[in-house]
């Protein structure tokens, strides 16, 4: 109840306070300070992907600057000699009203890094995207082998499935490469797991799936018991290192985060940054009202 009154309030809130707590989990509003963070964290043995925020896009302008600005991302991130690959949401890319012009917005964003031997990856956003993203990532494996990615959400009761589906589309060449997450937006209970344990157990399943069939794993949590639930799977299935990193996103659960990297294990922290920070902050919320309690926590607790 509290979670859902604060969420309300946010909008009413001045931009200037909640920026106070947002900024925790968010780089900046300028490239030069994705740069900045990716340079500490990488200097901390930290890799970085980083996201241009903005989603839900339907205006050809909005569209248009968010690809020249990924654009200079792929290449200023190259002129620092930074180690970070890239992460892009679709819909930022209008997916929900021309799929053929956010391919080709998307191409060129991954041609680009590629020429760089740099990665992208494609974020999953809610499940009227499920299928165009997957698709979205079928066709860009085809022309950039090595160059691209995708997420899959634990919650969905089709995830398993869709790793089967990208199994026998890859055809043993080991190609896939796949972001394992809860999922963080709020689906119906047809589709989606509700029980934090059948997530969970879900995720450990999705995750065993992927090790022994030579899926690329980005294990990407804050949840201790999935942390050693993972070490346990990568251990039972002998996964090589070159095979699966872990993801934790920028702010969260740093000592987890040192705990990992320590054990010699590759971390990559997703580094959010634009002046869309705003609404994404709230829309999240809005998704998620769990997310306040983190927040206000936030407020008090300076880690
Ligand atoms: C690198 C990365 C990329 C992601 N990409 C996607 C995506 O493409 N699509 C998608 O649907 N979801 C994505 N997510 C979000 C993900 O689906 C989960 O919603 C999120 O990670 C929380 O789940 P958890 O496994 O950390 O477990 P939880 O049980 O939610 O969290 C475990 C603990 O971590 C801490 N914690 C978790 N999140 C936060 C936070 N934001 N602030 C403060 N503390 C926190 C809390 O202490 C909590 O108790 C991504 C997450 C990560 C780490």
């Amino acid at each position: 109840m509290i979670n859902k009154l604060i969420v309300g309030l946010l909008p009413y809130l001045p931009k200037k306070f909640v920026w106070i707590f947002s900024m925790r989990y968010i780089a900046g509003k300028e490239l030069k300070d994705a740069l900045n963070v990716t340079r500490k964290l990488n200097n901390q043995r930290i890799k970085a992907t980083m996201d241009l925020l903005g989603e839900f896009q339907t205006r050809a302008e909005n569209i248009q600057y968010y690809k020249n600005e990924y654009i200079r991302l792929i290449e200023e991130s190259e002129k620092a000699g930074l180690d970070n690959s890239f992460s892009v949401k679709p819909t930022m890319f209008g997916l929900l009203i021309d799929q053929e012009m956010c391919y080709h917005y998307i191409r060129e964003i991954v041609a680009r890094a590629s020429a760089f031997n740099r990665f992208v990856r494609i974020d999953m956003e809610d499940t009227q995207c499920t299928d165009m993203e997957i698709n979205l990532y079928k066709r860009l494996l085809d022309e950039f082998p090595h160059h691209v990615g995708l997420v899959l959400q634990a919650y969905l009761k089709r995830t398993l499935d869709d790793l089967k589906d990208l199994i026998a589309f890859d055809k043993g060449r080991g190609l896939i490469n796949i972001r394992i997450c809860k999922g963080i937006y709020n689906e119906p209970a047809e589709m989606a797991f509700k029980d934090r344990e059948e997530i969970n157990q879900n995720f450990l399943i999705d995750l065993e799936y992927m090790l022994r069939n030579n899926v690329y794993a980005a294990i990407a949590t804050h949840d201790k018991r999935l942390v050693k639930g993972a070490y346990r799977l990568i251990d039972a299935c002998h996964a090589p290192a070159d095979r699966f990193e872990f993801q934790m996103l920028f702010g969260v659960t740093p000592e987890l985060r040192q705990s990992i990297v320590d054990k010699g294990y590759t971390m990559r922290v997703y580094v959010p940054y634009g002046k869309d920070w705003f609404n994404y902050c709230t829309r999240r919320l809005k998704e998620n009202p769990r997310m306040a309690f983190h927040i206000i926590k936030a407020l008090f607790v300076r880690g």
